[in-house]
């Protein structure tokens, strides 16, 4: 089998990766000129794109953030899973709002500005400490300004005055106090079958995803219900097709949505060791027609980013129970290079085995290494 996948960074990868057992071919396509890549190494292919989309069986994005046209495009094949209006769903906020309270699935309270004159009621209606997202092209903490007092509004107005918000309108946020952030990743088939993976603990660092305890500590059979119950209103109402993730944050006993990402996710990569299936695998499987494959935890896991600087050395391998998964980038600031899973019988041995990744791995590589959640490992 043939997937396509638009977009060629390390999802796209590690889709590759998952998909060489099965014999399910991965190639990606650079969205920045739309050459067909390999997207183990980057190489271009001989083939071009419309040779490549009608050669595919299933096509699949790495990333919501595609170019319109080229979304098009694909589109017209009819093979794009998910659908593009689930991929928009989580590509543009406001889209994404909508969605939410459609289902009445509760989220961050929120206010649509497309005129700057506008910020001035927002501040009125939410308060004073807001996080104002770009409704389009938002990642990683990208295209977006927060503001803790009233006396900010002059600079942030500034700082926004170049942007046409009539094309691309600003959700937002009352910044919320929350306990902690988890979400949900999971996958669903065609034929209407869920594969869930349990709820995860995200530890993010300048409004980017550091580390990732899989599963989430202390979490009640209530809270999780209350999470497959809201993943599953959302891929019902998209008939969605293959991996969806939901960001949450956690306040006291209620789940809110922040986003939901239309595709495989950085807080599912813990379950290249610590799940029976991947979320790659599980992700070509939902596409290719396959049955899902069980998401069953095998072991506690501990997932960390190395952003912006290089792999530390192989020598950390000799920590039991850790992966190194190398994404042969060059680093820049913010660049995810890659990430390591740690395994073990349970979250007290996760805790000895951070001690002893401590050694090869710098703190400040990993601003995330002395958090609370660690600490409680
Ligand atoms: P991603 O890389 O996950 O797609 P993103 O750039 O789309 O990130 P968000 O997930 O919306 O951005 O926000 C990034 C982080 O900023 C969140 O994980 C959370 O830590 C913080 N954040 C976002 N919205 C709020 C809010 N309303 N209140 C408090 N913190 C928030
Ligand atoms: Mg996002
Ligand atoms: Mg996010």
């Amino acid at each position: 089998m043939n997937v396509l996948i638009l977009g060629s960074g390390q999802l796209a990868r590690m889709m590759a990766l998952a998909g060489v057992p099965l014999g399910i071919e991965v190639s990606a396509v650079d969205v920045s000129n739309h050459k067909v890549v390999n997207p183990l190494d980057k190489k271009r292919l001989d083939i071009h794109l419309e040779t490549a989309i009608e050669a595919a069986d299933a096509i699949s994005v790495e990333f919501e953030h595609i170019p319109e046209a080229l979304l098009e495009q694909v589109n017209r094949s009819g093979k794009l899973m998910p659908s593009s209006e689930s991929i928009a769903a989580g590509a543009d906020r406001v889209k994404e709002k909508a969605l939410l309270d459609k289902l009445n699935i509760a989220n961050c309270p929120y206010v649509i500005v497309d005129d700057i004159a506008q910020l001035d009621q927002a501040v009125a209606t939410l308060g004073e400490t807001l996080i104002i997202k770009a409704s389009r092209d938002g990642y990683d903490g990208y295209g977006q300004w927060r503001l803790s007092s009233k006396e900010q509004l002059p600079e942030i107005k500034q700082a926004l005055a170049e942007l046409d918000l009539k094309k691309v309108p600003l959700v937002v946020e009352k910044m919320l106090t929350f306990e902690r952030e988890v979400s949900l990743v999971g996958a669903r088939g065609k034929n209407g079958q869920l594969a869930l993976y349990p709820l995860v603990e995200n530890l993010h660092h300048q409004g980017q995803l550091h580390t990732c305890v899989a599963p989430a500590p202390a979490i009640t059979p209530a809270l999780t219900a209350q999470a497959q119950n809201i993943f599953t209103a959302l891929v019902n109402e998209l008939n969605y097709i293959g991996v969806l993730a939901v960001e949450f944050f956690q306040m006291g006993d209620t789940l809110l949505v922040n986003e939901i990402a239309p595709r495989v996710h950085n807080s599912g990569h813990w379950s290249m060791q610590g799940a029976d299936t991947c979320q790659f695998e599980n992700h070509l499987r939902a596409i290719c027609e396959l049955p899902l494959g069980s998401t069953e935890v095998i072991a506690p896991s501990v997932m960390l980013n190395v952003i912006g600087c290089d792999l530390p050395s192989k020598d950390m391998l000799s920590v039991a129970r850790t992966h190194l998964h190398g994404y042969m980038k060059t680093p820049r600031a913010k660049r995810k290079m890659g990430h390591i899973n740690i395994t073990a019988h349970n979250y007290a041995e996760l805790g000895e085995s951070m001690q002893k990744l401590q050694k090869w791995l710098p703190n400040s590589y990993f601003p995330t290494l002395n958090s609370e959640a660690l600490r409680l490992l």
